[in-house]
């Protein structure tokens, strides 16, 4: 008993380990950063499409030719189709992040099967393209998340830093000011252009931040690449 339970915390320590952290072998590889040669940098926005941030955001990268992808819910891009088809149009990546971001760690495979394949036959169906990435709401995953993601072909990614945007207490200088604080070669930014359970949350200030984001980036010698090299 006493020799057992060192085991039982190791396999616990272990099994969150996998499912809370995003970047975690342990249920299938999750990329969480680029090449570390070289000053590249990856700009990634989740939970949108949204009509408050999404679109500003569009603007921005175009301004300043610079490729993103969008992680997106597809309930979202089910109420907002036109601005997801206007993402893809441009050409970022557009990736999976569940039909109604639920959080995958508790699920079974059936309620899991029907967030992943939902939302990818609701993204191919509004922007004529199959997405081919995946990220799990807040990163949360476990093994019957990679038996869907194996069978979709997806590359499933985590990220290097986030700067938690999502809070509504974090200025848009907050904002740029952690990510010049945190970027780092290689680095998968995660941003947020919409919020997992509100479709019209206020991503403003993410939107607002994002042209300091690439002045600051830029200055620092880094260059934004597109996720879709890093998908196999
Ligand atoms: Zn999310």
């Amino acid at each position: 008993m006493l020799l057992a339970l060192p085991l039982a915390a190791a396999a616990l320590g272990a099994w969150a380990y996998g499912t809370y952290e995003p970047n975690s072998p342990l249920f299938g590889r999750a990329i969480g950063r680029g090449s570390r040669s070289g000053r590249v940098a990856y700009l990634t926005f989740d939970d949108g499409p949204n009509v408050g941030a999404t679109e500003r955001i569009l603007e921005t990268l175009a301004a300043h030719q610079v490729p993103a992808a969008f992680f997106m819910v597809g309930e979202h891009v089910r109420r907002f189709p036109a601005v997801a088809r206007r993402v893809a149009d441009l050409g970022h990546v557009v990736g999976n992040h569940t039909l109604r971001h639920r959080k995958l760690h508790f699920c079974g495979p059936g309620r899991i099967r029907e967030e992943l394949e939902r939302a990818h036959e609701i993204v191919a169906g509004v922007t004529g393209r199959a997405p081919r990435a995946f990220r799990a709401p807040h990163g949360y995953r476990n093994p019957f998340v990679t038996v869907t993601t194996r069978r979709l072909g997806y590359t499933v990614f985590g990220w290097t830093f986030g700067v938690w945007d999502s809070d509504a207490r974090v200025s848009a200088d907050e904002i740029r000011r952690r990510v010049r604080r945190k970027l780092r070669p290689g680095a998968i930014v995660l941003l947020h252009d919409g919020d997992g359970y509100d479709p019209d949350g206020d991503r403003r200030r993410t939107a607002a931040a994002l042209p300091g984001i690439i002045a600051d980036a830029r200055s620092a010698g880094f260059v934004f690449r597109s996720l879709a090299e890093l998908v196999s």
